[in-house]
């Protein structure tokens, strides 16, 4: 066989294959045990890192591609430990993961319906779910994309061409949007990208649980009139990134109304609760937004990335982009099935069948149990801190970000900095656990993401006590 004939050689994948499948079993497997065989993150700097993989392509110690993926799954940061408690991406359900495979093999672009039937299909079932359950109306309608940062620039370029033609114009007004001051960076990018500068964000401060003040909307807004900034667009966190606080929603959304502005809500992270009895109250007023991003990869159990993004006026979501492609597109709009049209994206993943296949297979239940799960250990997380002296929490959580910090007895504000960022440091190179920081109002903090529905009180005690344990060894250079 030449190699083209050996790279795709249909038995060579078929033995690979069922390697692979055993292989991913063993350590979902292994995950799972009381003491994992492997790290949560086997912890290597960066240059080591790289100096690894060029020695490794360089002088192959095994030609096996089997050993090299091996390899990969070892060192890698494995979120499917219930020790890992770091950022905000899940552990997918392998069945979304075995979608992804046949996926990744079949890679039908998505583009243009002919380039992915199937997959078109179920990306406006998979977009008509989600739009029900944020409660909008029939004529809600949006596309899948790849991440929450792009979905969030894709809704307010929809936001800036309801307001002007940008595309045929250029820039003739200065415009702006507002969003809390605890907003994730990508909203901040989005503005700039779009041309306007440091004066086209402006940002509202947030109140001691780390929301939007949304009483201040009104003040900012006639600020900016007074300069000659038409503000068109207000962003609601749901929830922010730092601390997992809820925006008030129903408040934005009412002050939107009253200036006809756009109302865009990053729910990348928090909006997946819109499938919670329990929780979906977080979430009040979602349903008065134009426009919703919501990650899959981070709240509902598929690989990255997965993203919707659905405007409750289905026709925004065609105004988005008004460039024609008409190699792609043989007629006018709208055409839902050639997506493409309404995408950041030309190509892209076949994305939809890693959501479909869990909602086929399991309903919105299976999302609702996982959402009650990981929200519910926020709150368990927060009384085992309560429960031990030298522990506090920035807020009580609302969801499944947890920031804390230890306290070490007669420290100063700069001293409880020094530990707690030794104490991260500490447990990155010991690997056992991973859990990553924020600073909030200067100060250094832990913080948790319990994305993973298998961790228990048992892991988060095993925690504390570890970082306790540290902070006892005296080494702590203040
Ligand atoms: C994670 C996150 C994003 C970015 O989403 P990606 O899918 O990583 O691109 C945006 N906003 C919020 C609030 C987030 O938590």
């Amino acid at each position: 066989m030449n190699l083209l004939e050996q790279a795709y050689d249909p038995e060579t994948f078929r033995r690979q294959g069922h390697a692979v499948v055993d292989m991913l079993a063993d350590y979902l497997a292994d995950s799972f045990r009381p003491a994992p065989a492997l790290p949560v993150i086997p912890w290597r700097r960066p240059e080591a890192q790289l100096q690894r993989w060029q020695e490794d392509l360089t002088t192959p110690s095994d030609a096996d591609p089997l050993l090299f993926l091996q390899s990969v799954l070892e060192e890698s940061i494995h979120l499917h430990q219930p020790r890992f408690m770091g950022h905000q991406v899940c552990p997918p359900a392998p069945l979304s993961a075995l979608a992804g495979l046949l996926g990744g093999l079949l890679n039908n672009g998505m583009a243009v319906y002919e380039m992915g039937g199937p997959a078109t299909a179920m990306e406006r079932i998979v977009v008509e779910t989600v739009a029900r359950h944020l409660g909008f109306g029939p004529e809600a309608d949006g596309v899948l994309t790849s991440g929450g940062t792009l979905a969030n620039l894709t809704a307010l370029l929809s936001a800036r061409s309801r307001f002007a033609d940008v595309w045929q114009d250029g820039h003739r007004h200065s415009m702006a949007l507002m969003v809390s001051e605890e907003a994730h960076y990508c909203v901040d990018r989005a503005a700039r990208i779009m041309g306007w500068g440091e004066q086209g964000i402006i940002k509202v401060p947030v109140d001691v649980q780390y929301r939007m003040r949304a009483e201040y909307l009104e003040p900012l807004y006639a600020e900016a009139q007074s300069k000659g900034i038409a503000i068109i667009a207000v962003v609601g966190s749901a929830c922010s990134t730092s601390t997992g606080s809820f925006d008030d929603l129903a408040a934005i959304g009412a002050f939107c109304a009253r200036h006809s502005l756009w109302f865009h809500v990053d729910g990348a992270h928090g909006a997946a609760p819109i499938f919670s009895t329990k929780y979906k109250h977080l979430l009040a007023g979602i349903e008065t937004a134009d426009s919703v991003a919501l990650d899959f990869h981070k709240m509902l159990m598929t690989p990255a990335l997965t993203t919707a993004l659905v405007f409750r006026a289905g026709r925004d979501s065609y105004r988005t982009f008004s460039q024609h492609a008409q190699y792609l597109f043989s007629e006018q709009e709208p055409e839902w099935y050639n997506i493409a049209k309404r995408s950041f994206e030309c190509t892209k993943l076949m994305m939809s069948v890693k959501v479909y296949i869990l909602l086929r297979t399991y309903g919105v239940e299976l999302f609702a149990e996982y959402v009650d799960r990981v929200i519910d250990n926020g709150k368990v997380f927060a009384a085992l801190l309560q429960e031990r002296p030298r522990w506090e929490t920035a807020i009580a959580p609302q969801c499944n970000i947890v920031c804390f910090r230890y306290l070490p007895e007669g420290a100063d504000e700069a001293e409880t900095d020094a530990v707690n960022r030794r104490i991260r440091e500490t447990l990155l190179e010991d690997g056992r656990f991973y859990i990553v920081q924020t600073t909030l109002k200067g100060r250094l903090w832990l913080r948790v993401t319990l994305v993973n529905p298998f961790t228990t009180a048992r892991e988060m005690t095993e925690l504390l006590e570890c970082c306790e344990g540290w902070q006892h060894l005296g080494d702590v250079s203040l």
